[in-house]
């Protein structure tokens, strides 16, 4: 990892504006997983240090709340500009520890800032409301403050992006954050508060904690000073989380799995389809929560699209993300490549063909080789389960409304695609599928004007958007009498 600022490689917690290590010195160590080589370690810490971070985070919380929101801006806007300064640095750490490609960890950081320059505008637009009265001597007010100390827990595969999308609204709208990122990837977030320093965000308002996962998560759902927790990972933790949260009746936030199906209809424009199929299922090497997991093709393009898309899935080029032309990283760790391998001898033994790949990559390691199944059915676990690597599941399907049937016979319900042209199609099929989020004739959703967020066991909330702001706010309702 060659760095133009190495001061950006912190290898320490940030609490309460100081760089530290867990009480007992213990450290764990965070690797490459394109070459296994270690980069570093982090601190071990716990239940006390996330204390401590909890209650920095609340001892700063009257003066930035205090702040107007356009000094707050002020603020946030110099972080954003420090992470697009030092984008190819935070890139190359990023893709170390990550391990995606270069060019998708320059455009997460780009992805990344942008929610701190979103937020940063929309902490000024947080307006209340006067409600016409019930009363000639009363007046009704409605007024929009921090919910207080906020605590944000990430995963891996988005180690930049997820946290500015839930710390940059947070902050924008005057809460206090303690922000702990996978065990995988904390450089990225050490970086982000390196900056967040630099950038003059006050002691205490910005805190990243680096340890054990149940330890700090009970820490952070249990302490009564923290008022909203934001989850990003899996649905499990999801909801241990949100259980944990009961009894301080915390706000959540979660933004869970998903089992996105991607729909292509006879009508569709399949060279845009195959694009946008490549770029849903194949980005961050399949290992995203809106990755396409069920690809429903009609009948009469289904061959002609497993076709087109062997040939474009044939030309990804697999191998370690810092070098050039690459756009197949390796997946995060042992733990992902072994579900792949599940999944896919699942299907395979359940009659389910391989087109291209279905095996590990001669690279070894968690290389896995991109793949793409025909003949799959519901029966198969790739069906249910979220495969999170880079194998392209296609079904074959008739008729719309046994399509539309099947997309939403899941628990989940995050992103949903379909590539259509008939305009009654495209607004039926948008409304009836069961999904946050419909990319239609797109495969890739992800911006930062845009409510993000799934329905059913995919999460409650959104971020992103002018919503995303609303989920680090109280409405308080003032009744003035005696007038
Ligand atoms: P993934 O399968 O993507 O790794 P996880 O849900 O396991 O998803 O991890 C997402 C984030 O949740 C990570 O930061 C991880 O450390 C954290 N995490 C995992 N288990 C817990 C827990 N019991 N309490 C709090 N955080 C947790």
């Amino acid at each position: 990892m060659d760095l133009n600022d190495a001061s950006l490689f912190r290898q320490q917690a940030y609490i309460g504006g100081a760089w530290v290590d867990a009480d007992n010195a213990k450290t764990f160590n965070v690797t490459n997983p394109a070459t296994g080589a270690q980069l570093g370690t982090v601190p071990q810490m716990g239940r006390g240090e996330t204390a401590r971070a909890i209650q920095a985070a609340n001892e700063a919380l009257p003066a930035w709340r205090a702040k107007t929101a356009k000094e707050r801006c002020a603020i946030l806007k110099r972080w954003f500009d420090l992470v697009m300064a030092n984008q190819k640095d935070l890139a190359a750490l990023m893709t170390a520890e990550q391990g995606k490609p270069l060019t998708e960890a320059m455009g997460e950081i780009v992805y990344g800032a942008s929610f701190i320059e979103w937020f940063a505008e929309e902490g000024k637009r947080l307006y209340g409301e006067t409600i016409p009265t019930n009363a000639p001597d009363r007046r009704i007010q409605v007024i929009k403050q921090p919910i207080g100390v906020v605590a944000s827990i990430t995963p891996w595969n988005f180690p930049n992006a997820m946290i500015t999308r839930k710390c940059a609204p947070a902050l924008a709208a005057g809460c206090t954050v303690v922000a702990k990122p996978a065990e995988d990837t904390p450089y990225s977030a050490l970086a982000l508060a390196e900056l967040a320093e630099r950038a003059g965000i006050p002691k205490g308002v910005f805190n990243v904690v680096t340890g054990i996962a149940q330890e700090i998560g009970a820490e952070i759902t249990s302490n009564p000073t923290v008022r909203k927790v934001s989850f990003t990972g899996s649905t499990a933790v999801g909801k241990l989380l949100m259980k944990q949260c009961a009894d301080t009746v915390k706000k959540v936030s979660l933004e869970l799995g998903g089992n996105a199906p991607f729909i292509v209809f006879d009508d569709a424009d399949l060279d845009a389809a195959i694009l946008g199929v490549m770029a849903s299922k194949y980005r961050n090497a399949g290992q995203t929560c809106v990755c396409a997991n069920r690809i429903y093709v009609q009948d009469g393009v289904y061959e002609a699209f497993a076709a087109k898309m062997a040939v474009a899935v044939g030309a990804l080029k697999v191998g370690d993300g810092s070098e050039g032309g690459v756009s197949q990283g390796p997946l995060i760790n042992q733990a992902a490549i072994d579900k792949v391998e599940r999944l896919v001898a699942d299907a395979v033994a359940k009659g389910a063909k391989v087109v291209v790949g279905g095996t590990r990559h001669e690279l070894g390691g968690t290389f896995y080789t991109p793949t793409i199944l025909t003949d799959v059915t519901s029966d198969m676990a790739c069906s249910s389960e979220e495969i999170f690597g880079p194998v392209a599941p296609l079904y074959r399907f008739s008729d719309e409304a046994d399509v539309i049937q099947k997309a939403n016979d899941t628990p989940f319900g995050l992103a949903a695609y379909f590539y259509a042209r008939d305009v009654g199609r495209v607004f039926r099929v948008a409304e009836a599928l069961e999904y946050g989020i419909v990319g239609i004739n797109e495969g890739i959703i992800s911006t930062e004007v845009a409510p993000f967020g799934g329905v059913k066991e995919s999460g409650l909330g959104r971020e992103g958007g002018k919503y995303g702001i609303e989920e680090f706010v109280e409405v308080k309702y003032l009744c003035l009498g005696g007038i």
